[in-house]
């Protein structure tokens, strides 16, 4: 196990993971953060409960400039509930960063909500692909200045059939950022997301599921 002071963070991200009681990394952690600083690509797999959303989390919230009001990085989840945990997830760890702003959105509920909470110009996205794809051809969310881009749980996303909103939505995506793939298996559709979508990813694998 290595302390997440062995990183290059700031001491209120340290204090503020410690306040969470997140001392150590886990091995999903300890894998992916340091790619994921350097602005790498990454292909994690890893099985459910082992520290994903922190995985990205903490390397997104590091490298957001707060005082730029656009979106820089979209999250996109399988479903609500998950895009909803996520999003806790991020803004626990974003506690000590004063005034930012984590949107989910997601389908099943309103639209018009959402379309006011993006007005009110989000620093991060997290969402499902379908209500993002809607809002992205109504023109109610701009991704021109995404710099991270994260498919969570994108077996699950392939699964539920996401596969051409994921390809409607990317089209919509810089082709100049970071993609971070997390997934609790690796089918040959997984790796052919990466090879489109991804550049010199580097892989992590632990903790794998059978
Ligand atoms: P996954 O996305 O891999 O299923 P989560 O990101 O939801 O996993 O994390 C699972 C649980 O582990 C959560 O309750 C989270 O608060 C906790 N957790 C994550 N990282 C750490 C850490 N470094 N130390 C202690 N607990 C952690
Ligand atoms: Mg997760």
């Amino acid at each position: 196990m290595s302390a997440f002071t062995t990183l290059p963070l700031t001491k209120s991200m340290i204090e503020n993971l410690g306040t969470m009681g997140y001392h150590e990394m886990t091995p999903v952690q300890a894998g992916s953060l340091p790619h994921v600083l350097k602005g790498e690509d990454l292909l994690a797999q890893a099985k459910t409960g082992s520290g994903k959303t922190a995985a990205f989390g903490i390397g997104l919230l590091h490298n957001l400039d707060v005082k730029r009001f656009r979106v820089q990085a979209l999250v996109m989840c399988p479903t609500r509930e998950l895009a909803e945990q996520v999003a806790g997830e991020l803004r626990r760890i974003a506690r000590f960063k004063h005034n930012i702003k984590i949107t989910t959105i997601c389908g099943g509920v309103p639209f018009r909500p959402q379309q006011i909470s993006l007005e009110h110009q989000a620093h991060i996205v997290v969402g499902t692909p379908g209500r993002i794809e809607q809002h992205l051809r109504r023109e109610t969310l701009s991704l021109n200045h995404v710099t991270t881009l994260v498919l969570d749980e994108a077996d699950r996303m392939l699964d539920i059939g996401f596969a051409d909103s994921i390809d409607n939505i990317l089209a919509f995506v810089p082709k100049r950022r970071q993609t971070l793939l997390f997934s609790a298996t690796f089918p040959e559709p997984i790796l052919e997301l990466s090879t489109r979508f991804q550049k010199n990813a580097q892989r992590v694998v632990v903790d794998v599921e059978h």
